[in-house]
C-alpha cells in the first residue's frame, strides 16, 4: 500500500478542511437531496430580471462587434488587468468621488476572494525579522470567507463589538474603540462595509476614526466594498465612501450579478497594487477578462451608477423590508429575539438572547425542517476567548468576563434574496423551532 500523501503546513492550512467548507458541503448535499428545501444559507445574488437582460444585451454586443469576442476569448490580459477597464474605472471614481487616483492605483484579481488571500498574506504572517503580524478585524462578526485565508495560523485578531439595543427587537453593532489596541504586531485593519453577515454599515464617524488610527500607526485600512458604493451599492443608509493614501478598497462585480465572471478590483497605494499584480501573475498568470469587457462600457457611460442606485439597491432593500416584516409577524412576542439593523448586503442577522442550544445545533434542527441557514458562530473568529456553548456558561451576551461569550452562539444568518415564498416559509420554521426551544 502506498504511504499516505503528506501535505505541507501551507497545504494543510488551505486544504485540510475548514468548518465553513464542511458547512457549504452540507448545504450543497441538502440541496442535492432535493425535497422542499428553503435555501436561506448562501451568498448568491438574486437574478434581477433587468440586470440579467443587460448581461444578455452586452453579450450580444460582444458577439456582434467585430473582433471583440476573439479579443476577449483569445488574449491574455496584463496581470494588473485590462487597461481600458482600469482607465474607465479610474475615470468613474474621479468623476463620482473626486478621488485623486490613476491606473497605478488599481489591480484586478480573480474575484474579491482572491484579492483578500493575496492582500492578507502580503501584509501579515511571519515577517523577514522573524516577528509575526496580524490583520485586525475590529468588529466581529465578520465575513467568514477571510477566516481560512492565512498561509499560517492565527492571522486574524478579532474584536468583540459594542452591542446597542436600539429597540425591543432590534440592535446594532458598533466598534468598541476603548478596547482597540494597535501595536507593532498589527499589519492592517480590515472591515467589510456593509458587513457580511450582520448587514451593519459602519458609520462615517467609525470609519474615519479607524482611518485615523491606521494612518497614525502607518498601516493600511482595508475596506471590503463587496456590497458597497459605487457598485453594487446595496446600502440602505447614508454612508460616504472613503479614500486616502493608506486605504485599500476592494470592489467586486459579483453582487452586481456577475459572480461567474470572477472579477475583483483592488484600489490602493501603487506599491500594493503592483504587488497584487505581481502575485496574481505568479499564481494565475492573468485574470478572467469577460466580466471586465461586459462592464467597461457601463463604467464609461456612468450607466453602472444608475443601475446600482435605481435597480439593484431598491430590489434588495424591498427584499430586506419584506423579510423583516415576516420576521415580526412570525416571531411576534413569543420569545426574546432581536434583528440587526438591516443597513445593507443580502442578509438578516437574527439574535436569540438566552437560546438554550448553540447556533450549530439550531442549524441542524432547522435543516431537519428543510430550512438552510448559516449558524452565527462561524462568523466570530480570531477572538481571544474560549469558545463554548451557551449552556456551559452563565451570563448575558455582553457580560461574560473570562467565560465563553454567549452572544456568538445565539445568532444566525439568513439570506433574503430567494423567492418570497421560501423566505417567508423559512422564517416561519425558524420561529416554530425557537418557540419550541423556549418552552423546554
Ligand atoms: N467580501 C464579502 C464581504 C463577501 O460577502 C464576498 C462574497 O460573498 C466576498 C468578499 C468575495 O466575493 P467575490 O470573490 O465573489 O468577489
Amino acid at each position: 500500500m502506498n504511504p499516505p500523501l503528506r501535505f505541507s503546513k501551507l497545504g494543510r492550512q488551505l486544504a485540510a478542511g475548514s468548518g465553513i467548507g464542511e458547512l457549504m458541503e452540507d448545504l450543497g448535499r441538502a440541496l442535492a437531496e432535493g425535497g422542499d428545501v428553503k435555501m436561506l444559507g448562501g451568498g448568491q445574488p438574486a437574478h434581477i430580471p433587468e440586470i440579467d437582460a443587460l448581461w444578455r444585451r452586452r453579450m450580444e454586443e460582444i458577439l456582434t462587434s467585430p473582433g471583440c469576442l476573439e479579443r476577449v476569448l483569445g488574449n491574455y490580459d496584463p496581470p494588473r488587468g485590462n487597461q481600458r477597464f482600469i482607465e474607465a474605472l479610474v475615470g468613474l471614481l474621479r468623476r463620482e468621488f473626486g478621488w485623486p487616483i490613476g491606473p497605478e492605483h488599481v489591480a484586478i484579481t480573480v474575484g474579491g476572494q482572491t484579492a483578500f488571500f493575496i492582500l492578507f498574506n502580503l501584509l501579515a504572517g511571519e515577517m523577514p525579522d522573524g516577528s509575526r503580524r496580524q490583520i485586525l478585524l475590529p468588529l466581529m462578526p465578520e465575513y467568514i470567507g477571510y477566516a481560512n485565508q492565512g498561509s499560517c495560523e492565527g492571522l486574524f485578531r478579532g474584536m468583540r463589538p459594542r452591542i446597542d439595543r436600539t429597540g425591543e427587537h432590534s440592535f446594532k453593532y458598533g466598534i468598541d474603540f476603548d478596547a482597540l489596541e494597535i501595536d507593532e504586531s498589527i499589519a492592517a485593519i480590515c472591515v467589510s462595509r456593509p458587513t457580511n453577515p450582520s448587514g451593519n454599515v459602519l458609520t462615517d464617524e467609525e470609519l474615519s476614526r479607524l482611518s485615523t488610527l491606521a494612518k497614525v500607526h502607518g498601516i493600511p485600512l482595508v475596506i471590503d466594498n463587496a456590497y458597497g458604493a459605487p457598485f453594487p451599492d446595496v446600502i440602505f443608509t447614508g454612508a460616504t465612501p472613503l479614500w486616502d493614501e493608506h486605504v485599500i478598497l476592494t470592489l467586486s462585480l459579483s453582487k452586481l450579478g456577475l459572480p461567474g465572471t470572477r472579477t475583483g478590483i483592488v484600489i490602493g497605494p501603487p506599491e500594493i497594487t503592483a504587488a497584487i499584480a505581481e502575485t496574481g501573475s505568479v499564481i494565475g498568470l492573468a485574470n478572467p477578462n469577460l466580466g471586465q469587457e461586459i462592464v467597461r462600457p457601463l463604467l464609461e457611460s456612468g450607466e453602472i451608477l444608475s443601475l446600482a442606485r435605481e435597480t439593484v439597491r431598491p430590489y434588495y432593500q424591498e427584499k430586506s423590508r419584506a423579510a423583516q416584516g415576516w420576521v415580526r409577524e412570525a416571531f411576534a412576542d413569543s420569545f426574546d429575539y432581536a434583528v440587526h439593523a438591516s443597513e445593507g448586503a443580502l442578509f438578516l442577522w437574527l439574535w436569540f438572547p438566552g437560546l438554550p442550544i448553540g447556533s450549530r445545533e439550531l442549524y441542524e434542527r432547522l435543516k431537519r425542517r428543510g430550512v438552510l441557514v448559516v449558524p452565527g458562530d462561524y462568523f466570530f473568529y480570531g477572538l481571544e476567548e474560549p469558545e463554548g456553548l451557551p449552556h456551559q456558561a452563565g451570563g448575558r451576551a455582553d457580560a461574560s468576563p473570562g467565560g465563553p461569550w454567549r452572544h456568538r452562539q445565539e445568532c444566525l444568518r439568513m439570506t433574503f434574496t430567494m423567492d418570497p415564498a421560501s423566505v417567508r416559509a423559512g422564517i416561519a420554521a425558524i420561529a416554530d423551532e425557537v418557540r419550541s426551544l423556549s418552552r423546554v
